[in-house]
């Protein structure tokens, strides 16, 4: 295990139910530490990039409908397995089968609109960081 950081977003369903104090909350009593974090529109285009690995995907459309559909919160988290813990703290994709305490079993309404975004590995948090913030935007 090593120090890494990760990306995590609140989806639009997410800011829409006043959920970003008590999301933000689960990362930090987790150990996982704010690095950057802001409120942003995300465009059709750059939902569309975000997920290029998915535009495959028959839900591939629906997916950057909703990511645009409002505000999200991108946050560039960082401390020990912050890849891994984040992921665990976010739950399954599926809210059905997500465990117990976790934010999507908690919060989330559907497969498709479940609350929150998590980096799955240490390539692709390198990336996504990259795709929201400056270097000179995380706090050191
Ligand atoms: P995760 O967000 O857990 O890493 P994926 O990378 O597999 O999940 O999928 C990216 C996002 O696409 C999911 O968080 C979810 O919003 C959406 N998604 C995934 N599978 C489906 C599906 N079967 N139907 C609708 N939306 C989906
Ligand atoms: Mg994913």
């Amino acid at each position: 295990m090593s120090i890494e950081r990760t990306l995590s977003i609140i989806k639009p369903d997410g800011v829409k139910r006043n959920l970003v104090g008590q999301i933000l909350s689960r990362f930090e009593k987790a150990g996982l530490k704010i690095v950057a974090t802001k409120m942003i529109y995300m465009s059709r285009r750059e939902a569309e990039g975000f997920y290029a690995v998915h535009s495959a995907r028959p839900f591939f459309g629906e997916l950057c409908d909703f990511m645009c559909s409002g505000p999200v919160v991108v946050t560039c988290l960082e401390g020990q397995d912050a890849i891994n813990k984040n992921r665990e703290l976010m739950g399954a994709t599926n809210p059905a089968q997500a465990a117990e305490g976790t934010i999507r079993k908690d919060f989330s309404l559907s497969i498709g609109e479940n609350t929150v975004h998590g980096s799955d590995a240490v390539e692709t948090a390198k990336v996504e960081i990259a795709y929201f913030f400056a270097e000179t935007e995380l706090v050191n």
